[in-house]
């Protein structure tokens, strides 16, 4: 563990501060520096922007009601319907009315949407939405498609200002107002603390896959964004919904790659390792019941140690054509999935909860916004629609760009002179051993099936942890990973994303989001620790 020098930032813009700094590279951050231009803007991302981010693996697409008989209404009562009763009615409706409009945005910055012969967008169906509406690029290359020509985009724009292999770990707050951050510059030596001063930050840093032993998302995806805006003082939503994949590849990889749900719309079967098809005796729909209850299955087999199986033998005739993608994840992994089963497990997928924003992507700390999966808007409920997040982040991202144009005065905040941060606070450490506890903590406790019991366990290693940590970088995760324990515990009943074995059924009492803070989730901490 090394102490750093807090260095001065270089090089500065001319007057020594940003008017917005956009923290996140992923879809969200560069359509708001995109929709900002030519308002000057600096982008930090952990990674080269284009790569560690979700977005560029998103396979299916967007959602949008731009297919012919498609209505905004039937797009909202899809979501309401699969965010199982807390959908924000308000957000979503103006989520799918903007939707079209982005899509048209996204087209003049260059993403190569499918279309008919007539030239009209191209849309496809998926489980739960009642219309055809998933917007995409060549089958399931839809994330990658649109990243690379945002990355073009954003490239060829003179007032963006990217810096990348900077990661973020601190946000500068001086009397509840957000002036800036600390990042680290793992491009260069790795050691350089840089303080960058702003008028206006937004955080788009998606994710929490990786507080999850088994997980889709990308690496950087662990929940450090929302930590910090936590220990900030943000107002966080919905912390305990996550979403599981049901069918991610159970071959030791990490991140897990998917194994389409289409493929099991396409007639594959689940089975045990003693040939059982499980999901038979578990829903009228088997393997098309919606996606928690097959994961809940899934996870039982495989906790049971009888492990699961996803059987496309005869239902795919040309593996290698039809499904090139997954084809492609098996061979690497030595599977012939023409021949042999696929072994799948549930794998943390999406995000639900997160930095509580308004419509317009207003945090509750002044001169701080945020967008994409690192936020709760409503917009998802206790379940999210597929193919609604990619929407979700170029909504916000435009909404919030819309109102920093007007809100930009060029000034810094009076008190931003004043906010310090101590060199002491950011060491560098090797946080990978409680990373590695932290994940089997979650997995085991806060996953597809939680329990009181588990939960307060994991809460005291969660506890532990905090007290053991010597970096920012690990305060912010972990508190993340607390913030999604105390808002599970608190929750008792069973909706969406959060199933407890100890409260199976729906609670009317509960239908309603909910909203913590760090400081109320301290203070209820003993008492969730005694019940
Ligand atoms: C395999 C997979 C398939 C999916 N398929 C779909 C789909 O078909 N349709 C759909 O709507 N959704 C899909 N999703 C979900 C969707 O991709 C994400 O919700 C969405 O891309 C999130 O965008 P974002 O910009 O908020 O985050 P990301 O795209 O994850 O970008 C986050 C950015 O923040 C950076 N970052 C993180 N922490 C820091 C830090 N501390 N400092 C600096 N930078 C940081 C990252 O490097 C990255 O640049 C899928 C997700 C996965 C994993």
């Amino acid at each position: 563990m090394a102490s750093t020098a807090v260095a001065a930032y270089q090089p500065k813009p001319a007057k020594g501060f940003d008017d917005v700094i956009i923290i996140g590279g992923g879809l969200a951050g560069l359509f708001c520096a995109l929709k900002l231009a030519p308002k000057a803007v600096t982008v930090l991302a952990a990674a080269p922007i284009g790569r560690g981010a979700s977005s560029a693996w998103a396979q299916a697409g967007i959602a949008a009601a731009v297919g012919p008989g498609d209505t905004v209404e039937s797009h909202v009562n899809d979501t309401i319907i699969a965010g199982d009763g807390i959908v924000d009615e308000q957000i979503i409706r103006m989520m799918a009315s903007e939707a079209s409009d982005r899509i048209f945005d996204l087209l003049d910055y260059g993403v190569p949407f499918d279309r008919d012969l007539e030239g009209h967008l191209a849309v496809s169906r998926e489980a739960a939405h009642s219309e055809s509406r998933i917007v995409r690029v060549k089958g399931d290359m839809a994330g990658r498609a649109i990243m690379e020509a945002l990355v073009a985009a954003v490239r060829k724009t003179p007032s963006i200002r990217v810096l990348e292999g900077y990661v973020v770990e601190d946000l500068i707050a001086k009397n509840g107002r957000v002036g800036g951050v600390v990042a680290r510059d793992r491009a260069g030596s790795g050691e350089t603390l840089h303080r960058l001063k702003a008028s206006h930050v937004v955080m788009a840093t998606g994710g929490i896959g990786h507080l999850y032993e088994v997980t889709t998302n990308p690496t950087e995806a662990r929940g450090g964004g929302i930590g910090m805006a936590a220990r900030a003082g943000a107002r966080m939503a919905d912390m305990e919904f996550v979403q599981f994949h049901p069918t991610a590849i159970n071959v030791g990889k990490d991140p897990a790659p998917l194994a389409t749900e289409a493929l099991r719309g396409h007639g594959a079967t689940l089975q045990n390792s003693a040939g059982e098809r499980f999901m038979l005796k578990l829903h009228k729909d088997a393997e098309l019941a919606p996606r928690d209850v097959v994961a809940r299955g899934i996870f039982a087999e495989v906790k049971a140690g009888r492990g699961a199986f996803l059987d496309c033998r005869t239902a795919v005739h040309d593996f290698a054509a039809e499904f090139p993608t997954v084809f492609g994840y098996c061979k690497d992994a030595g599977i012939d999935p023409s021949t042999e089963m696929i072994p799948v497990i549930p794998a943390a997928h999406y995000f639900m909860g997160g930095i509580w924003t308004d419509s317009d992507g207003r945090s509750s700390l002044p001169g701080f916004w945020a967008c994409g999966e690192c936020t709760s808007t409503g917009a998802h409920g206790a379940n999210r629609l597929a193919s609604n997040s990619l929407l979700e982040a170029v909504v916000f991202a435009a909404r919030i760009a819309g109102k920093l144009r007007s809100e930009m005065t060029g000034q810094a905040p009076s008190d931003w002179q004043d906010g310090s941060v101590s060199s002491n606070e950011y060491l560098t450490e090797n946080d990978h051993p409680n990373m590695v506890t932290l994940r089997q903590t979650m997995s085991a406790h806060l996953g597809v099936l939680r329990d009181g019991e588990g939960m307060r366990q994991a809460l005291d290693t969660i506890l532990h942890l905090a007290r053991e940590s010597h970096s920012v970088r690990f305060d912010n995760v972990i508190t993340t990973a607390k913030l999604i324990t105390v808002a599970a515990l608190n929750r008792l009943e069973s909706r969406g994303g959060h199933f407890r074995t100890d409260f199976p059924a729906e609670d009317a009492d509960w239908k309603r989001r909910t909203i913590l803070t760090l400081d109320q989730a301290h203070a209820v901490i003993p008492d969730l620790l005694e019940s």
